[in-house]
């Protein structure tokens, strides 16, 4: 199977065999995001999906885990997941756990016996973009969810049975509110029990529309140290049980570990990355490096001045 974009599967996932079912995101409007911009969404035909397992079984693969693709795969319908995790269990006996990325959304649009039959056939994870605690940066970036939203379908998931695993962005509520940001979130994930939280961390891309906010100074990046500073506040609140795996672009830092038990040498490691940071010039997570230079201290693209070539847009 050719797989179309860029590969979306959380890096907790990485022995997870990946069975993309869906291609790009059916949503595909969040502010900050460029996973899937280019691509029009679609769900891959049956025999399509049968042939890749097929392949994977004559391959002599039969992995316990499957991670279904892409963007927010649990839009499919219940019945078409069920029929998708029926061939799954056909070509791999051994797999026990279904996982996917998944939307708010996608949630309420099942009934309570949809999500408990997905549960009966494997679904054990759903991955959701829960991002920030906070509504008004919810709304910004425009999340198709309220934190309260979230909350219930998130309950009948667990009611169903089904975990969920919460991909959160430090940084996401942009300069001078990362604190602020913290403790909303944390609250909500303490409320909520994910079994795992992936912090992706903001990374700035300068073909999405969250560029167009940063120019227009309606959005204000934090840069990395004040990002690592909120990420100390949240692994400091974030009480558990549940899995932490925090990562960062411009730098090569990432802090692992399982909460509560890994807390101290959680912080430990956050505080020398922040103690390396202190003091020196901004950085940020510019994901192009031609436009890097344009967040050295002011926010603001001076394209003319600088003479630089804009990206092209989409
Ligand atoms: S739902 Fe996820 S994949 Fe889709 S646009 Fe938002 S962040 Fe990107």
């Amino acid at each position: 199977m050719k797989y179309e974009g860029q590969i979306c599967q959380p890096p907790v996932e990485r022995s997870s065999v990946n069975i993309p079912v869906t291609v790009g995101c059916s949503y595909n409007a969040c502010l900050f995001c460029d996973l899937f911009r280019h691509l029009k969404y679609r769900e891959l035909p049956m025999e399509e999906i049968e042939k890749e397992l097929r392949r994977i079984h004559d391959l002599g693969g039969d992995p316990k885990v499957v991670f279904l693709g892409d963007g927010d795969a649990f839009y499919l319908s219940a019945d078409r997941l069920l029929a998708i995790a029926e061939q799954i269990h056909k070509y791999f006996p051994s797999c026990s756990q279904l996982r996917m990325d998944a939307r708010i959304p996608n949630v309420s649009d099942k009934t309570d016996s949809e999500l408990k039959a997905l549960a009966d056939a494997g679904v054990q994870c759903l991955y959701i973009g829960i991002e920030s605690g906070l509504d008004d940066v919810l709304s910004f970036m425009r999340k198709d969810h309220s934190s309260a939203e979230a909350e219930e379908q998130i309950a009948r998931l667990h009611e169903a049975g089904i975990e969920y695993g919460a991909h959160i962005m430090t940084g996401v509520a942009g300069a001078g509110r990362c604190l602020e940001n913290a403790e909303a979130t944390a609250a909500f994930l303490n409320r909520t029990k994910p079994w795992r939280v992936v912090n992706f961390s903001m990374g700035l891309h300068p073909h999405v529309p969250l560029a167009r906010e940063i120019e227009a100074e309606r959005f204000t990046p934090a840069d990395e140290l004040e990002i690592l500073r909120e990420e100390y506040r949240l692994i400091e609140l974030l009480e558990g049980p549940l899995e932490y795996d925090g990562l960062h672009d411009v730098f090569e830092f990432r802090v692992k570990g399982k909460l509560p038990k890994d807390r101290e040498k959680m912080l430990a490691r956050t505080a020398s990355a922040i103690a390396a940071q202190e003091g020196g010039e901004k950085r940020y997570s510019w994901s192009a490096p031609e436009w890097r230079c344009y967040l050295q201290t002011p926010v603001i693209f001076r394209d003319q001045e600088r003479q630089i070539e804009r990206p092209p847009m989409y």
